[in-house]
């Protein structure tokens, strides 16, 4: 978890490689969908393009078909779901249903100023359409109202691990390992 540009997909890749697991990545998805002009990806595009979530149903659907294949079956990392109340509800009742068990959430923490500079930059190298400053803005807000408050909710379950975001990837990975007791490999 994390607020937007915090660095979230970044390390996602790396830590679930290490881990010999899929990052699965919600934004990931719904973009290729947008791309390939799916069903799903017409139905995600509107709320994207405007710093909105996609409506729950929608989202969780999509998590439930992808943790059903194959890969995830030894275990997976999710990156940028949940982020809703009702989601944390419906992912719960979707690992109980799979056997697994969620073993801890990362929490990557950054400045608000530098992600809205982060950000615009990478719209730049990557054409985001959901990457102008007055959207950006808007996800900022989205995210501390519907998804910060579910830090509080996994603090209660006592698996969060605060991370601070900022600085070079290599160390905010190494501060991630640190904090999940992980040997990394060379
Ligand atoms: P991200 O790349 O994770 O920042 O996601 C990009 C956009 O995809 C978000 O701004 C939302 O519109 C949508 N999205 C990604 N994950 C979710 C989710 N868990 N729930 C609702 N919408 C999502």
């Amino acid at each position: 978890m994390g607020p937007p540009g915090a660095g979230k997909g970044t390390q996602a890749k790396v830590v679930a490689e290490h881990f010999g697991i899929p990052a699965i990545s919600t934004g990931d998805i719904f973009r290729f969908n947008v791309s390939e002009g799916t069903p799903l990806g017409k139905k995600a595009q509107e709320y994207m393009d405007a710093g909105e979530y996609v409506p729950d149903e929608v989202t969780n659907l999509m998590v439930r078909n992808r943790i059903d294949e194959p890969d995830a079956e030894p275990g997976f990392l999710l990156d940028g779901y949940p982020r809703t109340l009702a989601q944390v509800e419906e992912l719960d009742g979707m690992i109980a249903f799979t056997g697994h068990r969620l073993d801890a959430v990362v929490v990557l923490t950054a400045d608000q100023d530098e992600l809205v500079d982060r950000l615009l930059q990478r719209a730049q190298v990557e054409g985001r359409t959901d990457d102008t400053e007055e959207v950006i803005r808007r996800r900022q807000e989205v995210y501390g109202e519907q998804t910060k408050p579910l830090i509080e909710v996994y603090r209660q379950r006592g698996i969060v691990h605060e991370i601070d975001g900022m600085g070079a990837i290599d160390d905010v990975t190494k501060r991630i390992y640190d904090a999940l007791d992980v040997v990394p490999q060379s």
